[in-house]
């Protein structure tokens, strides 16, 4: 694969990505999959998605989790809600999320990212061990299926992270870096924590943000590609120092105005792509 091949969040009946006609309408040629819901992961279903995406020239290279009930209302909702934290919803999820990744493994993706939710920051809160043990157990199974886990970032500081991904100890789970969570959760710079997580990094997000006037209290906003504060051209900029070469995955949150959303992604390609040249310039 070239280095840095645009792509785009895209969903098909789950998720707030784009559709696979806008994917095709805009030319670009890789996707991180919202996972769908169970009743499209059936082997008829994966045949016709897979003749689909081959006729559309487009590779999906991450599929991320996602469960029924999650709610991206405000911060406190995502504590409640989100991942695999929420103590009541855990196991049917984990199941769930072992179930996504041997979809995944169907449709030859070698990736699998997650929104894990709010880990403790407190290695003695007693949840953090439990949540260690979840995560320990889904990297075990993808690492049977010869898959990586990404973590999406956002919902703790780089160093939080760093330490939770030691304490996990598993060969591979790795980080899905997206510099606008970092501002809209109000968790630090994003390109210092791009620069401490470096090697860790086997995904990103192309999202862009604008910090809050509470930082971790209330949401930044997320907005278009360019106008928030991300600053894309220094983006990628460390993205090269850490040495990634891999997709550019853009992001754009507003599934509810899909023709908004269409002509955002699009200016997106284009600053994503002229941004390239001139970095390979
Ligand atoms: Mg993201």
């Amino acid at each position: 694969m070239e280095k840095w091949p645009i792509g785009v969040f895209a969903s098909i009946d789950a998720g707030l990505g784009v559709h696979l006609d806008v994917v095709r309408e805009l030319g670009v040629p890789t996707v991180h999959l919202h996972s769908p819901h169970a009743s499209s992961r059936t082997p008829e279903k994966i045949s016709a998605f897979k003749a689909q995406l081959q006729e559309y020239g487009v590779t999906i290279t991450c599929v991320f989790g996602g469960f029924e009930g999650e709610s991206y209302a405000d911060i406190p909702t995502v504590k409640t809600t989100v991942g695999l934290v929420p103590a009541e919803t855990r196991a049917a999820r984990t199941k769930e999320l072992k179930e996504i990744a041997d979809f995944a493994r169907q449709m030859d993706v070698d990736q699998v990212g997650l929104h894990i939710g709010f880990v403790p920051h407190e290695s003695s809160d007693p949840t953090y061990a439990e949540i260690l043990e979840v995560t320990r157990d889904v990297c075990d199974h993808c690492a049977r299926l010869n898959q990586t886990l990404n973590l999406e970032t956002g919902q703790e500081p780089a160093e939080v992270l760093l330490r939770f991904l030691g304490d996990v100890d598993r060969p591979n789970l790795f980080v899905n870096f997206d510099p606008a969570n970092m501002i809209l959760y109000g968790c630090g710079e994003p390109l210092p924590a791009l620069k401490k997580l470096g090697s860790y990094i086997r995904s990103i997000h192309c999202k862009d943000a604008t910090w809050s006037a509470q930082p971790g209290e209330t949401w930044g906003e997320e907005v278009p590609l360019g106008e928030g504060d991300v600053n894309f051209k220094a983006y990628l900029t460390t993205l090269d120092e850490i040495g990634y070469t891999g997709p550019l995955t853009i992001e754009r949150e507003i599934a509810q105005e899909p023709e908004r959303q269409k002509a955002e992604i699009g200016g997106a390609v284009a600053l994503l792509d002229r941004l390239k040249s001139e970095l390979s310039g």
